[in-house]
């Protein structure tokens, strides 16, 4: 469906900046019996609104396409990943004093990372999750999950089962959603008077100063700033109370969100306001430089990669993320570049990749199939990639990290 209305602001007045091409769903991973089948292409092209300007896809993929009963993420696979988890549990209780057995509810709650962290503080913990896979591993794991899109009617169920939810959590999943409205409703059904809604989502600013055009995604339909939300928050009966920078996914903000006048407005927010108003974020003109700066990163890195296959040298992607695949198809690196990607996730180990149907092993294949050169798709976790891979560098291997600009190490 294209974007006719931003999704914040209603008006049809949008302005389109950056064009990454067409690409499949990242997370459409192939079975090698599929791989004769056609495969869907959606555009990839991003807008900015010209009103409240928030950035967006123009292009909403169906969530019943992307959030399949195999979707292959889980957030349980880094270690930084879990670390961060834990802390962001232990600091939301101390910070809004939250006490034993009051409810905690994650929306997209995946394997239940997170929502162990507030089991782990003595809360009630209850998760909400589309896919089926998942959800079933996360209640195997003791973290009770509905198998469902997060909903007003799902909001209604856990209100008469369990009563309010002091605090929900969106982390990574704020951004996914296209009827914004919708999930502010079906919070404000669920939401305890004093609740908190904490949404975790990567920083619009931070995509846009470290290239991180890998980022966009069709399951990315949004592209979070401060500015455009808070009117959008004051118009569903809720209000922006705060707002901190956290460095998971390079660079992600966490947003607090009350009921209207319930608590202060710390500082913080209009702190983000006037930092994005002197960067001038949201000027076509820093927009298409952004734009210009993605078509350079294109261009450096395949000149890399060739030059690097003209010399003999045998190239594969390590780790095969979501962003990795919008690299991948946006720079156009299939079998003649790759020769494989590695992943840790069984989930995708033995597919191939969606769109250039590289195949995916696990990371013993760089060392057992004389890999030089390692493409670094999971920039985010380059430092913890690279210590697992110290036999692989002791061997003679190299890394490539992408973005901002192309490092060869
Ligand atoms: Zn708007």
């Amino acid at each position: 469906m294209k974007l006719k209305n931003c999704r914040l602001c209603g008006t049809d007045r949008l302005t389109q900046f950056l064009d990454l091409g067409y690409a499949p769903p990242a997370d459409a991973f192939l079975t090698a019996e599929r791989l004769s089948e056609p495969e869907t292409y959606y555009p990839l092209r991003v807008l900015r609104c010209d009103e409240c300007h928030f950035i967006q896809l123009d292009y909403v993929v169906p969530p019943d396409v992307l959030y399949t009963v195999d979707y292959p993420y889980e957030s349980s696979m880094t270690r930084a990943g879990k670390a961060h988890f834990s802390r962001f549990a232990g600091s939301i209780v101390s910070r809004f004093g939250v006490t034993k057995d009051e409810l905690a509810v994650d929306i997209g709650s995946n394997v239940g990372v997170l929502l162990g962290g507030f089991k782990e503080q003595g809360l009630r913990i209850q998760g909400v999750d589309p896919a089926a896979n998942i959800a079933k591993i996360a209640n195997a794991g003791g973290v009770p999950t509905i198998p469902q899109f997060f909903s007003a009617d799902v909001a209604r169920q856990i209100l008469y089962d369990q009563g309010a939810a002091r605090i929900i959590t969106g982390t990574n999943v704020f951004a996914h959603i296209h009827d914004l409205t919708s999930l502010m409703q079906a919070v404000d059904g669920l939401l305890a008077p004093n609740g908190v809604f904490v949404v975790e989502a990567p920083y619009f600013v931070h995509l846009l100063e470290e290239n991180e055009f890998d980022t966009i995604y069709h399951e990315h339909l949004s592209y979070i700033s401060i500015s455009p939300l808070i009117p959008f928050f004051r118009k569903c009966g809720f209000e922006l109370i705060g707002v901190e920078r956290h460095g998971i996914h390079g660079g992600s903000i966490r947003l607090f969100v009350g009921r209207l006048g319930a608590m202060p407005i710390e500082p913080s927010v209009d702190a983000f306001v006037r930092e994005e108003s002197a960067k001038s974020i949201y000027s076509l003109e820093t927009l298409g430089r952004f734009s210009g700066r993605v078509e350079a990163n294109r261009r450096a890195l395949r000149h890399l990669l060739i030059s690097l296959k003209d010399q003999g040298k045998r190239i594969a992607g390590v780790s095969a993320p979501a962003k990795g695949m919008t690299l991948l198809n946006y720079c156009g690196f299939g079998r003649e570049i790759l020769d494989f990607v590695t992943e840790k996730s069984h989930l995708k180990i033995g597919r191939y990749t969606p769109g250039r149907h590289i195949p995916v092993k696990p990371d013993s294949a760089l060392i057992e199939e004389e890999i030089n050169v390692a493409l670094l798709l999971a920039w985010n976790f380059k430092e913890e990639i690279m210590e697992n891979l110290s036999e692989f560098r002791k061997r003679g291997g190299q890394f490539i990290v992408p973005v901002p600009t192309p490092e060869l190490i």
